[in-house]
């Protein structure tokens, strides 16, 4: 699981400058205006400096070495916690990864904070979703004077195209929904990050095949497990539109949704009239709230359809907090599909507990 506080290089700079700046500043002054008080100012003058100028400089030397450390390592900067997840699995301790968005966070609507700048800026690799999943950072990333070169992780992915009405055709960008485009983004991961460290290929590529071992077990895990809920409940609605490659790949129709791929639309008072209209129509046993999502307009939705709002919440964009059942990227997956397989009538079993790793 990703700790960004523990991967954020920035904090830890600034507090290696601040040490330095007390040392610097506050001790050495300190020192000399004892020596002067005692009036041996001129002998105290030197023995000050040939005792305090090691110390001052191994004190120096000190800070900067771990700080020298990290820096060795090429900074990654990823997006979405999805792509964080996931870069951490390939990169390991080779890199010094920097997740921008946090657990729980909304890509769609998230508006740069004054320190994302300085992480693109100082970036060696970009690792962004792309298909315009996180439009605030993409922009600041396209106006940040970087250095770093910029994959688009989720672009990899064939995208589904939605018609978003009167002509407008854009991109899906909820690709990992489909765990075998989650492996084509391992896959382009390590790639760049054996371009940006080639000598760390073997690392990269033995932690990309092992990921990509587990991602395999469970695609075909969610393939079984959503195949033992009767045929006449796979149906799925949730908050936002972001389960069709979920749907597709796993045979489980999207019947409705509160509102587009972006959540920067609200729903209309007919939309939800509409909504609430065709699940009385087709007859669901249960319908989703998201966890990026606030979940009060889908529970009017299932109380006024006279359905039950699913107990547990799905992950849509962003992985669970830390030390929640939704972690990881795998363990997204596989919590969303025992939310779905319970909710809907099937017989969940759970993923085997030797492939998930944390
Ligand atoms: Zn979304």
């Amino acid at each position: 699981m990703l700790n960004i506080s523990k991967t954020n290089t920035q904090d830890r700079g600034l507090e290696a400058v601040g040490e330095h700046e007390r040392q610097g500043s506050y001790f050495y002054p300190l020192v000399f205006l004892v020596c002067a008080s005692l009036r041996w100012r001129y002998i105290c003058q030197n023995a000050c400096l040939v005792i305090l100028l090691p110390i001052a400089l191994f004190a120096c030397t000190g800070s900067n070495s771990s700080n020298s450390r990290a820096d060795d390592k090429p900074q990654v900067v990823a997006t979405s916690t999805i792509i964080a997840d996931l870069a951490e699995e390939v990169g390991g301790d080779e890199i010094q990864l920097t997740g921008i968005l946090q657990p729980g966070t909304d890509p769609h609507v998230y508006e740069p904070r004054p320190q994302d700048s300085r992480f693109l800026e100082e970036a060696d690799l970009i690792l962004y979703n792309g298909y315009n999943l996180e439009p605030g950072l993409i922009k600041l990333m396209n106006a940040a004077g970087t250095k770093a070169r910029k994959l688009a992780v989720g672009e990899v992915a064939k995208p589904l195209q939605l018609d978003k009405g009167k002509g407008e055709v854009v991109p899906d960008p909820h690709v990992w929904g489909d765990v075998k485009n989650a492996i084509a983004m391992v896959n382009a991961i390590r790639d760049g990050l054996i371009k940006l460290s080639p000598e760390d290929k073997a690392e990269f590529t033995q932690n990309a095949q092992q990921l990509t071992t587990e991602l395999q077990q469970l695609d075909s895990w969610i393939t079984q497990q959503i195949q033992t809920i009767p045929p006449n409940k796979r149906k799925l609605v949730t908050t936002h539109d972001a389960f069709q490659y979920y749907g597709r790949a796993y045979r489980i129709p999207i019947a409705g949704t509160l509102i587009g791929i972006s959540t920067e639309e609200q729903p209309s008072a007919q939309t939800v009239k509409q909504l609430v209209e065709s699940i009385k129509k087709i007859g669901v046993s249960a319908i989703f709230a998201e966890t990026t999502i606030n979940p009060n307009l889908i529970q009017t939705v299932a109380q006024e359809a006279g359905v039950k709002l699913a107990p547990r919440q799905l992950y849509s964009d962003s992985i669970g907090a830390a030390e929640s059942e939704g972690d990881t990227y795998s363990k997204m997956m596989a919590a969303n599909t025992r939310s779905i397989v319970e909710a809907l009538g099937g017989k969940y079993t759970p993923f085997p507990a030797e492939t998930q790793k944390k």
